[in-house]
């Protein structure tokens, strides 16, 4: 089949009978459901985006020769690697970043699974031919895929098998010759209007056996009898792209994920059992580096809005005469340049992995990941900043087109707008830094990656800082001598 078009993916959505709830109901169609459907309209647009570009997008599959997309490469050079950033950079441009787990992301991690999948093969040798088909079937299919790490946030003060209900956290419930069965819950699957979900193995688990159950990486289809999506209440508020430019169209849902006896094919499993294998997988395959490789384009595309978004607030208000709003634009701007040296540091300095997959250089792309659940915040802090009480001031179309149109268009002008241009930029300032869409993004940043607390913890532990302990060291040894040096001569 190989790459799809807008159409087969909202096609496929209607058709594929998913268990997604939302304020209480089943729904029936993700794509005619009010608060779900501009969201998977915008799924759709990077489909469609993918063929405006082909040789950006899309490259010949090594079986079939089909046209597929292009984040679904395993890259053996830097070319390829580069390649697949510069798709991914056009991917996150169209929806400013907004939809942070476009299906690129996940593809990125199932390349990684299929390039290093003799990782896996040591466990046992289907493990690694699972993962090499799954990538096969999503690339050849043009699948989209979501994915959910994290246990039911009931008891952090325990492991999973010691909470109130040792199947709170989804774990095997029995195991037989055919596959697993898995009951219990996950948080959070974000972008759940998908078609597979990847179960990755949950966060850091102890080496014993009562975690055993818990420790798994398996990909299924979304409609798997059993499997429920318990979606957050939309923030998509079903207006218009007037008035809300983003809740209204970049909506990816997140949802906590009910196995309910879910049956798991042996074919679909990747890990199993091995506590130490499900801690290492991400590490040891690289997906960790290509999935962060996708959030660093993210996090450009995301700031370069932010940078427009404030620059068009500053001059429509006349603002660009105040010191304090050059520093606060000058804050965004570094903001963007270290990303894309980020970007492009992990890139250049990409190498080979130990099974042969160009994998970009880690440091860089771990600097990005714990740099941006802090620096986003401070974006939107300037944004309101910024934007001040223009961000809540502004009428909706109903009211530019109501009986008081003309006292609009008069005292809603400004410095170099006029209001028919200016509301439209406040409100689009507004659903960024104030509505529940805005404030999604701002917390979905936070934790984009996982806790910010352990994520600083684990580059505590990871990187060697012995040179530079040493370099200060060697001066300070250097100062010590010298001090003694003019000792003695003073003794003399
Ligand atoms: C909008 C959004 C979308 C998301 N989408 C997805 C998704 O698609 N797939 C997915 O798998 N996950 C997703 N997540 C979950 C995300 O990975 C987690 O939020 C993140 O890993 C933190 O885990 P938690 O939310 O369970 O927080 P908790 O672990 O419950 O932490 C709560 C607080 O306790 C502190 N804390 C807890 N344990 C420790 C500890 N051991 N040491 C120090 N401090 C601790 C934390 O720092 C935090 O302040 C999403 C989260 C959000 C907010």
């Amino acid at each position: 089949m190989g790459a799809r078009h807008g159409n087969d993916v909202i096609e496929k959505l209607k058709t594929q009978p998913i268990e997604l709830w939302h304020r209480g109901q089943r729904v029936a169609d993700v794509t005619a459901e009010p608060g779900l459907s501009g969201g998977v309209r915008s799924l759709a647009e990077l489909y469609d985006l993918q063929w405006r570009a082909p040789e950006a997008m899309l490259f010949a599959s090594p079986d079939t020769g089909n046209l597929v997309g292009r984040s679904f490469m395993v890259p053996r050079t830097l070319d390829e690697l580069q390649s697949v950033g510069t798709m991914m950079l056009r991917w996150a441009r169209h929806t400013f970043g907004m939809m942070g787990r476009t299906p690129d992301y996940l593809n990125r991690a199932l390349a990684a699974f299929a390039g290093s999948a003799d990782f896996l093969g040591q466990l046992d040798p289907r493990f690694a031919d699972n993962a090499r088909r799954c990538h096969a079937h999503a690339r050849e299919n043009d699948l989209c895929l979501t994915h959910t790490l994290i246990n039911p946030q009931s008891n952090r003060n325990a492991g999973p098998a010691r909470q109130a209900d040792p199947f709170l956290a989804a774990r095997v419930k029995a195991e037989t010759d055919a596959g697993l069965v898995i009951q219990g819950a996950r948080m959070l699957a974000t972008l759940p209007i998908s078609d597979e979900i990847m179960v990755f193995p949950s966060t850091l688990l102890k080496a014993t056996e009562e975690d055993a159950p818990y420790a798994f990486g398996f990909a299924i289809s979304n409609a798997t009898p059993g499997l429920k999506f318990l979606c957050r209440e939309t923030v998509d508020y079903g207006r218009s792209v007037y008035d809300h430019p983003l809740g209204s169209r970049f909506e990816e849902l997140d949802a906590v994920v009910i196995f309910d006896e879910v049956f798991v094919p042996w074919e679909r499993v990747f890990l199993y059992r091995d506590v130490a294998a499900c801690n290492q997988a991400y590490a040891a395959t690289g997906a960790v580096a290509h999935m962060s490789h996708q959030v660093v384009c993210k996090n450009i595309a995301k700031t370069e809005f932010i940078l427009g978004l404030v620059s068009l607030m500053i001059s429509a208000i006349g603002i660009e005469g105040f010191q304090h709003i050059h520093e606060k634009t000058a804050e965004i701007w570094c903001t963007l340049e270290a990303m894309k040296a980020f970007k492009r540091a992990a890139e250049v300095d990409a190498a080979p992995n130990a099974y042969g997959v160009m994998t970009p250089a880690w440091d860089p792309l771990d600097a990005a990941r714990n740099m941006y659940p802090r620096l986003y915040p401070r974006l939107v802090e300037i944004v309101q900043q910024v934007g001040a009480s223009g961000l809540v001031s502004m009428p909706t179309l109903a009211d530019v087109r109501g009986p008081l149109k003309d006292d609009i268009a008069h005292y809603y002008q400004a410095a170099r707008a006029e209001a028919r241009d200016r509301i439209p930029l406040f409100r689009l300032a507004w659903d960024t830094a104030v509505s529940a869409f805005g404030s999604r993004q701002v917390l979905y940043e936070r934790f984009y990656f996982g806790d910010p607390v352990r994520m600083a913890g684990a580059l505590f532990h990871g990187h060697d800082r012995q040179p530079y302990m040493d370099m200060v060291r060697e001066f300070l040894q250097r100062g010590i001598a010298s001090a003694a040096e003019a000792e003695e001569g003073s003794g003399q």
